[in-house]
């Protein structure tokens, strides 16, 4: 594949070098913000790899665990906010990307896919849970500090219980179609609203075990926190044992990213990456002994919905995949202009 990080490349020559890339065998995909941007889910980062709004301070790990009443006021905010920007997220629909990358995996043309973000939306397109490593968590669980596991639906309607005021602001929202700035974190800006008021629920398990527990965070790896190591080593290992690479709509900007495209790299894997704007990546050159590294700057939507229907419209299927080809079809791609990558861990 001659094509070079800085070549302009045509929807058509990239819809046969990805289709070539493909068909040689299995391959582990890793994504970013960049494929959720059609689904109206805003990145951190615009096409030139800056900060879409400058003033947006993401809350850190340590601050909304601390103990103090320091952390209580991180949380306040915290949850005021993701109650308010929860519901655009939840009601987000997958898009091309997602419905095509789902269609590859199920005719064999991919495996796992490795995504950075939380939102859900490779799972609601029928990716298949035990075939996608939430490298970043998900937004849809809620843990205590002692561990326990709450749902993020079931969560939303306690924080509306216990506080009736922000829940008529948001029953208003709703009514009129007015829709908050909502971040990939499920964060909102909400500027000059003192959360003060806000009342962070008490986990119900501990409760019942007899204390009092509302040191509450989103199964989400926050800035400042690390990846789990299960799910670290779960996606080393995946790159390692397959025998090539594709990224779709991430800068690679955070280091957890950023080591799977190395680990490819170092060991001579060819990778493909597709994403608008620059990358972390964009300056590695190909190796001699087959580690080649592909840059396609074009729409990924477009592209992974034309690349999935040639490699798989024809393939014989069960009703679950003719589901997600009809989706697919129908699903919108908006011209997406915006990408870039969750900004969470190291
Ligand atoms: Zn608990």
């Amino acid at each position: 594949m001659p094509i070079l990080a800085s070549t302009p490349v045509s929807l058509p020559e990239a819809i046969s070098v990805l289709q070539q890339f493909l068909s040689a065998g299995p391959v582990t995909v890793l994504t970013g913000a960049g494929v959720s941007v059609d689904s109206g889910i805003r990145a951190y980062r615009g096409k030139d790899g800056r900060y879409m709004n400058p003033n947006y301070q993401p809350i850190l790990y340590q601050e909304l665990v601390a103990p103090s009443s320091i952390g209580k006021k991180f949380r306040q905010r915290y949850w005021a906010r993701s109650y308010l920007g929860y519901p655009p997220v939840r009601d987000a629909k997958p898009n091309a990307s997602h419905y095509g990358l789902s269609l590859l995996q199920r005719h064999g043309k991919i495996g796992t896919i490795i995504t950075q973000n939380v939102d859900g939306l490779h799972l609601r397109a029928g990716a298949p849970k035990k075939a996608v490593v939430e490298l970043h968590g998900t937004l849809f669980v809620v843990r205590c500090s002692h561990g326990h596991e709450i749902d993020r639906n079931e969560f939303q309607e306690m924080l509306g219980r216990e506080n009736p005021g922000w829940k008529a602001f948001v029953d208003e929202l709703e009514a009129s179609g007015q829709q908050l700035r909502t971040n990939p974190d499920g964060d909102i800006e909400l500027e000059g609203r003192s959360y003060d008021d806000f009342i962070v629920p008490a986990c119900p398990t501990c409760r019942v075990e007899g204390r009092e527990d509302r040191t509450l965070k989103p199964d989400v790896v926050f800035f400042g926190e690390s990846v789990p190591e299960e799910k670290k080593n779960r996606s080393l290992a995946e790159v390692a044992s397959s025998e090539r690479l594709l990224v779709v709509g991430t800068t690679l900007a955070t280091y957890s990213a950023y080591r799977l495209f190395q680990l490819a790299h170092n060991n001579h894997k060819p990778v493909v990456i597709l994403n608008i704007g620059p990358t972390r990546a964009d300056t590695v050159p190909s190796d001699s002994k087959g580690g080649t590294v592909t840059k396609l700057e074009v729409p990924c939507g477009e592209l992974l919905r034309e690349v999935a229907e040639r490699m798989c419209a024809n393939l014989p299927s069960d009703k679950v995949t003719t589901d997600i080809l009809s989706k697919l079809r129908s699903s919108s791609t908006a011209v997406p202009t915006l990408m870039g990558p969750e900004m969470k861990s190291s």
